[in-house]
């Protein structure tokens, strides 16, 4: 689906293309049709969905078709825990407003730096995006009024209530019109959390973006054309060479995990495997080890996989391809998480590859098939 569908105008949909963003993520496909119609929105995505300009798209567009308001009356807040995604976030709003006939500022304030150059700065700022504790201060020397706040926009929610932001943000909700639209984004949800939904949020469009669909721009995706009987020598060449010290290995059968991990420990990999023949107690036997380092390679079925929650973990290998695009997703996605770039690998054989062409249609993402023909496998 093209941003056009999606209801954005010409001037943004030609800032999208100067930007390279060709195809909305899933999050903005969700969010802006909504968010343009006035609506308000309960994100649930971390950083790497495209949160971003999920909300930064429609809230320009709005702001386009409002009157400039007084001198230092913003019109659009947005609250965020960090100095650095104040930076962040105020980038990708000039980047697209830049391109916009109609001027709009936008200012990121934050604190831990001088007052006075963001008050300054404060003229002809229609987009605030704010730390909460500096808003205040802000607030307090009449550098910024917020009676006129149109949109509200509450950015990784759960990190603020996590960094003590609460009595804060309260503070800041009792300055802003009643009437208002407001977007708010968090990784996750919990009672702080539901709290302020409850507080803020009149009848949101809910929109909840799976883990392992968010950051695919983290994982570096390798695939290699091979025949079958090369994929375990491949695969063992891979380990050594890349010095994987921890990855994970799909393949599609009970079976084939089996033997791949007998192939590896006759080779001297310390390799484990886990799947839906092993009891519960081998099951998590397997993954502590794993975990804490004791084994090397941890080989799975798609079964396991969802059990499978390792925050730092650097490689995954899929022995074979899974049925589904939405499987090769959610492998691929047990790597490059929490803002850790991750490596992952195919070993795609011929019969694979057309099915490797359709999941890289669905992840609208290709990756070059390399062929390992000429590597040598002698010794592996
Ligand atoms: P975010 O989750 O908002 O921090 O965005 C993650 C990264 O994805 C940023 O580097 C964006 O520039 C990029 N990005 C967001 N949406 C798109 C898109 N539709 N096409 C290409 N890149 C995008």
């Amino acid at each position: 689906m093209p941003f056009a569908a999606l209801g954005l105008n010409r001037d943004l949909q030609y800032a999208l293309e100067k930007q390279f963003y060709t195809n909305p993520y899933p999050i903005q496909e969700k969010a802006i049709p909504p968010i343009l119609n006035g609506k308000d929105v309960l994100g649930i995505a971390q950083t790497g969905s495209g949160k971003t300009a999920s909300y930064v798209l429609p809230t320009l567009q709005l702001l386009q078709s409002k009157p400039v308001a007084k001198n230092r009356y913003v019109n659009t807040l947005v609250l965020v825990p960090t100095r650095e995604l104040a930076i962040q976030v105020q980038k990708v709003y000039k980047a697209f407003s830049d391109r916009l006939e109609q001027g709009i500022k936008s200012l990121a304030v934050f604190g831990g730096v001088s007052i006075n150059p963001q008050m300054m700065d404060m003229n002809g700022v229609e987009i605030l995006v704010a730390t909460p504790g500096r808003l205040l201060e802000l607030v307090e020397k009449k550098a910024v009024f917020l009676t006129n706040v149109d949109v509200l926009v509450l950015d990784e929610a759960d990190k603020m209530l996590n960094l003590g932001f609460k009595e804060e943000m309260s503070n800041i909700f009792k300055l802003l019109p009643k009437k208002r639209q407001n977007l708010l984004f968090s990784a996750t949800l919990s009672a702080d959390l539901s709290a302020i939904q409850s507080l803020v949020l009149q009848n949101p469009v809910t929109i909840e973006i799976e883990a392992e669909t968010q950051n695919l721009d983290l994982i570096a995706q390798l695939a290699y054309a091979v025949q079958d009987d090369r994929k375990g020598p491949l695969l063992r060449y891979l380990i050594s060479t890349l010095e994987m010290k921890q990855v994970l290995v799909f393949t599609s059968s009970v079976h084939r995990a089996d033997t791949v991990t007998d192939k590896l420990n006759q080779n001297g990999f310390k390799a484990i495997a886990m799947h839906s023949k092993k009891s519960q107690g081998a099951r998590e036997d397997a993954l502590r080890k794993f975990k804490n380092g004791d084994v090397q390679v941890l080989v799975a079925t798609d079964l396991m996989s969802r059990g499978i929650d390792i925050p730092f973990l650097p490689f995954v290998v899929n022995y074979e391809l899974p049925r589904s695009p939405k499987d090769y997703i959610h492998r691929i996605g047990r790597t490059g998480r929490a803002e850790n770039a991750g490596t992952a690998i195919s070993l795609v054989n011929a019969d694979e590859s057309h099915h490797f062409g359709i999941i890289q249609k669905k992840m609208k993402r290709s990756v070059a098939l390399i062929d390992s023909e000429a590597i040598n496998l002698k010794g592996f």
